[in-house]
């Protein structure tokens, strides 16, 4: 079996995937789903229902509000009862519809079936059509709408479609229960993926610790016969499932600083999007249901799940319906322990790209008090985007914003390994992502006001 990896940094933590086992259940209805208009990245939605009207699921209650948006569907049937702010995962006010849950009636044309639908429909510009009305977005963590991200800018030529099947990070499970229980309709969503994007060559790309998803992929592209697509066993190292380390895994090419992945060529698609991709297309389902792992080292094995979700369903819900919070969580995490976010707020919904809810130890969790840098330059060995995270902490800490540009702070991907490999156990990416966050502001605010200053030359012409 031929192993490849990403060639620059990375890092090796303990898998922990304890939950992988676990068959996907199908979490039950609760009384009551708020749903965020923040679903995806870009613009958030804009409701489209009113209080008191009567929803089904799979209907559209929020319509996109700008290029990079996308449509929300309601995940339930029921009356619509409050339109207005309420916090999300990470504390912060959005716009919620909440909608009590009456029966479970979808629209009209939603295939719930089990039924296996192979054939790859040829018409392009409705297979993309489609994809943007069922609200699909990137479900490995970016949430960047689809339909735009399969329809490269004229000029730029996709020359491989590559399936994140990663999954690097430590606990989470759930994409590992998909590629084992859906298979077929992966290999289908990317079937259809592969079309849009001019028939180029698809690889799945598997980390070699999911030796029965490698096999299942591969004996499933043997029966579909289809053409053009192959698995490709990854060996193990964080951060494998990070777009651009994937691509030089992948194609052995590196995207330049503030490039996309279409300037080599490539396009990644995470299997939960692929699968979704699936059932908008073959089964017209609006992106309303994702899977979530339950999990953490202070769970006993009857507390680990991994859950079909709807989206809109309090985590407070979902918690007590797995059992609780167990009394020895210091932390609880949205994500895995490396890119994750702490959640500040229980009574948050999951959203389309929900992955888990993952409770951590003291023992786990403790940091040990920050020492001083012993220039040892573990944390540049580890960065997989080739950073010098000493050298932006050291920035940050002076408010060197030019350098901390010229230092390209911009392109950290907030994987962690930095913090991971720090002997010293400075909390680099906490400044980092601090640092990172003000200087793209910074970019933005630049990049409107150089916008505005063509405008009104243009106009005074
Ligand atoms: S968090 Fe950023 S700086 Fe640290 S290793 Fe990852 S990419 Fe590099
Ligand atoms: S790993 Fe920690 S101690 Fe070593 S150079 Fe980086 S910041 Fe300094």
């Amino acid at each position: 079996m031929s192993k490849t990896t990403f060639s620059l940094g990375g890092v090796h933590p303990s898998d922990v995937k304890i939950a992988r086992e676990k068959a996907i259940e199908v979490l039950p209805l609760p009384q009551t789903v708020y749903i965020s208009m923040a679903q995806h990245l870009g613009a958030p939605a804009t409701p489209c229902v009113a209080v008191g009207d009567q929803v089904k699921a799979g209907q559209v209650i929020a319509e996109p509000s700008g290029f990079i948006s996308a449509f929300v569907h309601s995940s339930v049937s029921g009356t619509v009862k409050s339109i207005g702010a309420r916090k999300d995962l990470s504390g912060k006010d959005m716009t919620h519809i909440e909608i009590a849950v009456e029966g479970d009636e979808w629209v009209e044309g939603v295939d719930l079936s089990d039924t296996l639908v192979t054939d790859i429909p040829q018409d392009k510009a409705a297979v993309l059509e489609k994809i943007k009305a069922c609200g699909v977005v990137g479900l490995g963590g970016a949430t960047f709408p689809t339909h735009v991200k399969l329809n490269p800018a004229p000029g730029s030529k996709a020359e491989c479609l590559i399936i994140n099947a990663a999954e690097c990070e430590p606990y989470l499970t759930c994409d590992y229960r998909i590629m084992l229980e859906k298979t077929k309709e992966i290999l289908v969503g990317a079937a259809i993926m592969q079309m849009v994007l001019g028939g180029c060559k698809t690889v799945i790309g598997v980390e070699d610790n999911k030796p029965e998803a490698i096999a299942a992929f591969k004996s499933a592209i043997k029966e579909l016969g289809y053409q053009g697509m192959e698995v490709l066993p990854l060996k193990k190292k964080y951060p494998q499932g990070g777009e651009k380390q994937l691509i030089d895994a992948v194609m052995k090419r590196q995207v330049k600083s503030g490039g996309l992945p279409i300037s080599v060529g490539a396009v990644v698609q995470n299997v939960a999007t692929a699968l979704a991709v699936y059932e908008a297309v073959q089964k017209n389902k609006p992106l309303v249901t994702n899977t979530m792992t339950v999990t953490g080292d202070c769970l006993p094995e009857s507390g680990l799940h991994n859950y079909l979700f709807r989206i809109g369903m309090p985590l407070s819900y979902i918690a007590e319906y797995a059992g609780g919070i167990p009394s020895d969580a210091a932390k609880i995490i949205s994500g895995g322990p490396m890119m994750g976010k702490a959640i500040s707020n229980m009574d948050a919904c999951t959203v389309k790209g929900s992955s888990s809810l993952l409770y951590l130890s003291e023992k786990t969790t403790k940091r040990q008090s920050e020492g001083s840098c012993i220039r040892c330059g573990k944390c540049a060995d580890a960065c997989p985007m080739g950073l010098e995270p000493f050298l932006l902490n050291r920035l940050y800490k002076v408010s060197d914003m030019d350098a901390l540009e010229q230092n390209a702070v911009q392109d950290c991907i907030e994987c962690g390994c930095c913090l991971y490999s720090c002997p010293a156990f400075i909390p680099l990416l906490d400044y980092i992502r601090q640092a990172k966050g003000q200087v793209m502001g910074i970019m933005r605010a630049r990049a409107a006001a150089a916008k505005a200053a063509a405008e009104s030359k243009t106009e005074n012409k």
